[in-house]
């Protein structure tokens, strides 16, 4: 199974995993052969997720389940990302809205965590995530602290993210809840910010990289912020039609799936 054109030119690939890789629980058509051959064909490889809500050990488990093999290195969550942020502020208090997952990192960049001790409104940071327990109570404290002054710190701005079922709400929508209510604006460590991506390159080196992804407002947005190409795959939210009317900046590739994008012939 030899690599497209396209695909041979690159060094590094870093692949998007909800709607490019997999959805759900099912990997988008082929996806495993498509990361076989550019395994055998010597590429680089990093799976990066928005998504923040699972530890990258879930992530290397679910990968190897699905048949894809992958590292624990290989693996760059935007809760690496924040916690890499957060790491560099001086000692505070954060209020936290997100998973066990982000929990974890927040508590690993050695600030102290608010919730839950009602002194929520004296948090100095607010970190958002989506998770599935997002309710009007954290979005209240949440409000308060960054009326008072907290700045906030979010995973991304994805709209949804898709689902076996359907979209899901992304963390873009817990963070536009928050903004709206205070009128301020949340800095953003998920794509399309690059941090995410200079974080994957600093663990696989240098040369020509391309981003795949299904979204051109992050992971088309963020390559080209981060100075990469990037391609989009339609098996996510970005339809055919989405992708080619992309001028600015316009992905170097479009293709029906991973595997087509991936694999000659
Ligand atoms: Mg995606």
């Amino acid at each position: 199974m030899g690599l497209s054109p396209l695909l041979a030119a690159y060094d590094n690939v870093l692949l998007d995993l909800d709607g490019c890789v997999w959805i759900g629980g099912t990997c988008t058509r082929e996806a495993p052969e498509a990361v076989s051959a550019l395994r055998s064909a010597g590429k680089r490889l990093a799976f990066i997720t928005n998504d923040s809500s699972r530890s990258p050990e879930d992530y290397v488990r679910k990968l190897w389940s699905l048949g894809l093999q992958a590292s624990l290195e290989e693996v760059v969550t935007v809760g690496a990302a924040i916690q890499y942020a957060l790491a560099a502020k001086p000692s505070t208090g954060v209020y936290v809205i997100g998973s066990e997952e982000i929990f974890r990192h927040v508590s690993e960049s050695g600030h102290q965590i608010l919730n839950g001790t009602g002194r929520e409104r004296d948090a100095q940071v607010v970190v958002v995530s989506w998770h599935e327990g997002f309710n009007y109570a954290e979005l209240r404290s949440a409000t308060q602290a960054v009326s008072e002054g907290a700045e906030i710190i979010a995973a991304g701005r994805d709209r949804t993210f898709p689902a076996e079922d359907g979209p899901w709400p992304g963390s873009g929508s817990v963070v536009a809840a928050l903004e709206y209510a205070t009128g301020r604006s949340a800095q953003i460590l998920g794509k399309p910010d690059p941090r995410i991506f200079r974080t994957a390159l600093d663990r696989l080196g240098d040369g020509r990289t391309l981003v795949v992804g299904d979204r051109l407002d992050s992971d088309v947005a963020g390559a080209a912020a981060a100075g990469l190409d990037a391609a989009i795959v339609l098996t996510g939210v970005t339809s055919s039609e989405d992708a080619r009317a992309a001028a600015d900046p316009a992905p170097v590739a479009v293709a029906r799936d991973l595997h087509e994008l991936v694999v000659a012939g």
